[in-house]
């Protein structure tokens, strides 16, 4: 598998906030969101076992870049992980649908649409194991109020979070997007890693 980085830390943000796992970062991405330095970051070349003996504790997170791109690895990651009992968690930007048996081992796939992109809501909006996670923000891929309110209240709430654009520890959008939350009644999600300047 081609990935920047594997490392043991606690989840930033999102419906898993606060708990602990292993990050397995894979490189490349099909967007270019402004901003994102995801293919300037150097990589290399793993075996899927020799990734899952890099892989600490229950929890683990494997994120991007866009992990949907090496979708082979992908699955044979999972299964392997799925055979050894632990609580696999995928961020994707929901552009390549995951195959409904791989999705059936994941215990929480977290979708971040970026705006303009075709991220296949449909498909996404229908699994249970499945939460949506808006950025909101000015730069050209995050979302407007106006478009969240008029897309959030078709979804199912519980599974809705709505997060700031923020890579400053004063992560500033914070409170439109927690009083945005609020309105909406869906989940608000904060950057604790920003805010903490951890990993
Ligand atoms: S989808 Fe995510 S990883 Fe890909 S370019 Fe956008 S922010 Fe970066």
């Amino acid at each position: 598998m081609r990935l920047i980085e594997i490392f043991y830390s606690m989840q930033g943000e999102g419906p898993a906030m606060g708990r602990p796992a292993t990050f397995v970062r894979l490189a490349g991405c099909n967007l270019r969101c402004q901003g994102c330095d995801t293919d300037e970051r150097p990589c290399r070349e793993l075996s899927v076992p020799d990734v899952r003996e890099s892989i600490q504790g229950k929890r683990v997170v494997i994120t991007g870049g866009e992990p949907t791109l090496q979708m082979e690895e992908l699955s044979q990651l999972i299964s392997l992980l799925h055979d050894l009992g632990k609580e696999i968690h995928i961020e994707t930007n929901g552009t390549n649908p995951i195959p409904e048996e791989m999705l059936d081992k994941i215990h929480c796939a977290v979708v971040s649409p970026k705006r303009g992109s075709d991220f296949h809501l449909d498909f996404w909006a229908g699994k249970k194991n499945v939460h949506l996670k808006f950025v909101l923000g000015k730069a050209p891929w995050c979302w407007t109020f106006e478009l969240l309110e008029q897309l959030v209240p078709a979804l199912a709430k519980e599974r809705v979070w709505i997060m700031a654009y923020g890579t400053d520890q004063d992560m500033q959008g914070a409170r439109e997007a927690w009083d945005l939350a609020l309105r909406l009644d869906v989940n608000y999600s904060d950057r604790l890693h920003i805010r903490l300047k951890r990993r």
